[in-house]
């Protein structure tokens, strides 16, 4: 496969440190809130990843965080915890939250067919990780005490900037929500390992540590976590764009620092779902959120089908018109898989030569869209139904949209309908209840010797670029 790789700032070979394994992590969401579905985004594509490099052959231990305390409101390290800031919004405990938000990020996975990661660790259960790690790093000279605090020494690394495609003005402390910067620091990209209570005293978690009672900052949990198991050697590091400074860049800082060699070669990261008007945050208009596309009316999985229609790399415009488009895609796609009929003998050379395709154009970085195109093509194969099918029920392994499970719900409801109204005269279409009735008002039509009213029926279907066809005990019909 190759991949693009931030950390380089080119397209690369994918490799792993061990041959046919992939140590894989992924940064949590910190559970404070409802996940916007831009950061649903980023666990969207990096699931297709996982599931792809699984249908390559890799075995993936992937390993992913939930992050219950230390993050603040700036990423630089300043402001409020979030959890303290959820747990007042709301009048409930830190746990609460916590508990509560962790069960909603996973149901929306659910609803989008993310599938949960190997090891799902919250934060909050490593804590003699991180004071291991930063025990060592005051040790050696590369975390110092300050204000009651522990803070990494940015200035004892040779080369700090490693995703260096942000200007110098986004590095600047605090800059990210107009908060004051940290007069502890020597420098000024220098990062919290641990606070104590002098930074907050009502801050509801607390731990003792060699520092005082206090509380790890957001960046250490991450290396903790993804050196406990995934292992020393990390191969594939994921997350959303905005996590890449200073978050990933202060994760190596104080992992290669802590084990003395490089740590993680290879950094995988998902851009932004903006509306066309440029960020979508939080404070401009409606909250977006997997419970608002269902309120109203959308299947999660149309927004599924909608991220994989663009490439990861790509800032991805989100309107209700472009998801409205992409929903009727998904729709007309689930119709005409549902149009195939499952019978005969699979075709294994060109069940064989679509999948080896299908590995080839994804795994060139990543391609989604490509691998999208792969579904219509295998739908125009000149091959027979039962293959097309086993070609898609394969590509799903990867885009997770339940293809063949909708399809045939779709059949099955078209074959109810018709049931219901014709008795033995059954349709079979493309899955359209509006086209199955008129099919259906047709052939009564045509019962009752009502000739004229059954051909205009036809007429009007014709006009509507649909083509029936009768056949043995029923009808047929599809777009044409
Ligand atoms: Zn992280």
């Amino acid at each position: 496969m190759y991949l693009y790789n931030s950390a380089t700032h080119k397209k690369e070979e994918f490799k792993t440190h061990t041959p046919g394994r992939v140590e894989m992590y992924t940064c949590g969401p910190t559970v404070y809130h409802f996940a916007h579905i831009g950061n649903l985004r980023s666990y969207i594509m990096e699931d297709v990843l996982e599931k792809y490099l699984r249908f390559a052959g890799y075995d993936v231990n992937r390993v992913m965080n939930i992050t219950d305390v230390g993050h603040l409101s700036s990423d630089a390290d300043t402001g409020e915890d979030k959890m303290l800031k959820g747990a007042k919004r709301e009048n409930k405990t830190v746990m609460d939250i916590a508990k509560f938000y962790t069960d909603a990020f996973f149901d929306d996975c659910r609803k989008l067919n993310i599938k949960t990661p190997d090891v799902v660790q919250p934060a909050t259960g490593c804590i003699g990780e991180y004071i291991k790690i930063i025990s060592k790093l005051v040790d050696t000279g590369y975390a110092y005490l300050a204000g009651g605090n522990v803070y990494f020494d940015s200035s004892k690394l040779e080369r700090y900037y490693i995703f260096n495609d942000h200007d110098e003005e986004d590095l600047a402390v605090g800059v990210r929500e107009g908060v004051e910067e940290d007069s502890n620091k020597r420098n000024k990209n220098d990062f919290v390992l641990w606070f104590t209570k002098s930074k907050f005293e009502d801050q509801a978690l607390k731990w003792d540590s060699p520092w005082g009672v206090g509380y790890p900052g957001w960046h250490i949990e991450c290396s903790g976590i993804s050196m406990k198991y995934n292992g020393e050697y990390l191969d594939l590091h994921c997350g959303g764009v905005d996590n890449a400074f200073p978050h990933h860049t202060n994760e190596i800082a104080q992992s290669e620092s802590y084990l003395g060699h490089p740590w993680c070669p290879h950094w995988f990261h998902v851009h932004h779902l903006n509306d066309p008007a440029g960020k979508m945050s939080k404070s401009k208009g409606e909250f977006l959120t997997v419970s608002l596309l269902e309120e109203k009316g959308y299947d999660p999985l149309a927004y599924r089908w909608f991220c994989l229609q663009s490439h990861y790399r790509k800032t991805l415009v989100f309107s209700w018109e472009n998801l409205d488009n992409a929903a009727a895609g998904y729709t007309k796609l689930l119709s005409r898989i549902a149009a195939l009929k499952p019978e005969g003998d699979v075709d294994q050379a060109v069940f064989g030569e679509c999948r080896a395709k299908f590995l080839q154009q994804v795994g060139n970085d990543l391609n989604t869209s490509m691998a999208v195109t792969a579904v219509f093509d295998a739908l125009k194969a000149k091959t027979n139904d039962a293959t097309k099918l086993a070609v898609i029920g394969e590509f799903d392994k990867v885009l997770s949209l339940s293809l063949l499970e909708k399809a045939a719900a779709l059949r099955e409801k078209a074959a109810q309908m018709v049931q219901t109204g014709g008795g033995d005269y059954v349709i079979t279409g493309e899955g359209d209840p509006d086209v199955d009735a008129k099919v259906l008002a047709r052939y009564e039509a045509k019962k009752a010797k009502n000739f004229a009213e059954a051909d205009r029926i036809r007429d009007e279907l014709k006009a509507q670029g649909i083509e029936v066809t009768d056949v043995k005990g029923g009808a047929s019909w599809k777009r044409v």
